[in-house]
């Protein structure tokens, strides 16, 4: 054994990469980065009645897109694999055989009815509800004939009694359980395939991982899982239970309350960076006096320890996101952000072929946006045709517009670009020369420019609309 660190993502596919799942993902990965370890994917598919189509590839996608580069798993390969848990049944059944043998496993044959009665029962007594044991007394003789007769059984965990499981979660501190409260857990179901705590058990230990991060929900598994790891006389890894995702109504992150798919969230423009950096501060912090909040990956794979993760549920916050991805908006380059953009100003009926002009665009909405989606509703008044109504037509039509029209446009003549600053020059050039100022300079030069009363500074609409744009619109208006 040497000490390299592995850590393993251990997804059931479902579709879809919850936003609670993306943040597992995350913070095996850093934790793996920091230690110089080793980061695994492993596909936990044995539940055939879950199966969605193409739900792996889905995934695999997105942990590449978002930069969570495993080191095995599918498609990449390496010295512990399969990785799909569905290509390892043999191992499982071997493992449950050997367990059978060593008495820490049984066989059992209730029916589903039979089950439901037993837990009715219970009900009624006002006992905790789980399997009552009964079939453990059963002998070699009579579960034979059993199982030549045909019935269809399962194989269950024989939990130790009148005893305690103790351990230390890195999160959580210590927990203790009494294990006359374990149930007798399901193994291996009828149709053959392992459930989760077999597997994921067998795995975990075959892939050499050392330590198991994962979300809270599967602290109450960890005893039975010690008791199949005691069973099997191997070493317990190191375990770290992350708090639960919570909406700001302290319930947990769910479907119901709004968008969890982490799919849904890049649809939307929010950034990969973005949402990495937010989700890395939900449930873990930089640590006392560390103000910052933006961390690009490679600073959370230098700062990420598990004792700064809290034991606390986490509150998404989606404001606070917002706000995130806008300051990863802002400083993002603007050629690139201009290619990020563009889809969506095309999806929003926007023609982008003047990519000059997009650039701009792009440079002019970049401090406003939250979100790329933002950008039709904020580059729309810099693609709108000047249509002028009666009472704008009676504006660009005065006296004194004419000649703020002229004298501009000979002065934008005269320009050989312009930019934002420049032109609120030109304009306070003409107040002085004219005469004409406040409303009665802006408007006209508004409503000439886009036909609109209000808007973005004029300045930045000269500097997007272009030299040549606002010389023929300053005509227009004129004429
Ligand atoms: N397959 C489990 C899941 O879907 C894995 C839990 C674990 O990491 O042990 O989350």
């Amino acid at each position: 054994m040497n000490n390299e660190v592995r850590v393993r993502f251990a997804p059931s596919p479902t579709g879809y990469l919850h936003l609670g799942s993306l943040r597992t993902a995350l913070f095996n990965y850093l934790f793996a980065k920091h230690h110089g370890g080793k980061f695994i994917l492993r596909i936990e598919d044995t539940d055939q009645s879950r199966k969605v189509e193409g739900a792996v590839e889905n995934l695999i996608n997105i942990l590449n897109e978002m930069g969570l580069n495993y080191d095995e798993g599918p498609g990449v390969g390496g010295d512990f694999g399969p990785y799909y848990q569905s290509e390892r049944l043999d191992i499982y059944k071997k493992y449950c055989d050997e367990l059978l043998v060593n008495g820490h496993a049984y066989y059992a044959f209730e029916t589903a009815e039979e089950l439901d009665e037993m837990r009715k029962v219970q009900q009624i007594q006002g006992k905790q509800t789980m399997y009552d044991r009964r079939a453990r007394v059963l002998s070699e003789n009579e579960y034979n004939e059993k199982i030549a007769a045909g019935l269809p059984y399962v194989i269950r965990l024989r939990v130790p009694l009148d005893s305690e499981i103790k351990f230390n979660d890195l999160i959580r501190g210590n927990v203790r359980i009494d294990t006359n409260l374990i149930d007798d857990q399901v193994l291996l179901k009828s149709d053959g395939f392992p459930t989760y705590h077999l597997a994921n058990v067998i795995d975990d230990h075959l892939m050499e991982i050392t330590h198991i991060i994962r979300g809270e929900e599967w602290l109450t598994s960890v005893p039975k899982h010690i008791i199949l790891y005691n069973a099997f006389g191997w070493e317990v890894p190191q375990m770290a239970h992350v708090p639960l995702i919570l909406n700001p109504d302290k319930s947990k992150l769910s479907k119901r309350q709004g968008d969890v798919a982490t799919e849904d969230y890049l649809k939307k423009g929010y950034l990969k960076e973005a949402l990495i950096n937010f989700m890395a501060l939900l449930g873990w912090n930089p640590g006392e006096g560390e103000e910052k909040e933006i961390f690009s990956l490679k600073e959370l794979e230098e700062k990420f320890t598990i004792e700064r993760v809290n034991s606390a549920g986490a509150v998404f916050n989606v404001e606070k996101l917002n706000w995130m991805n806008g300051e990863y908006i802002k400083h993002t380059e603007p050629g690139k952000l201009t290619e990020l953009v563009i889809p969506y100003l095309n999806a929003g009926g926007i023609d982008t072929s003047d990519i000059e002009k997009t650039k701009r665009v792009v440079i002019a909405i970049r401090n406003y946006l939250n979100k790329l989606d933002e950008s039709v509703e904020q580059s729309k008044v810099y693609y709108s045709e000047v249509k002028l109504n009666d009472v704008h037509l009676e504006i660009v039509k005065s006296e004194s517009s004419k000649q703020v029209f002229e004298l501009l446009g000979k002065k934008v003549e005269a320009m050989t670009e312009i930019t934002a600053d420049n032109f609120k020059t030109v304009v306070s050039e003409v107040q002085k020369e004219t005469g004409v100022k406040g409303k009665n300079l802006f408007m006209p030069v508004r409503l000439a420019l886009t036909g609109e009363e209000h808007g973005p500074e004029l300045g930045m609409i000269a500097y997007v609309l272009g030299r040549v744009e606002v010389i023929k619109r300053l005509k227009d208006a004129l004429d």
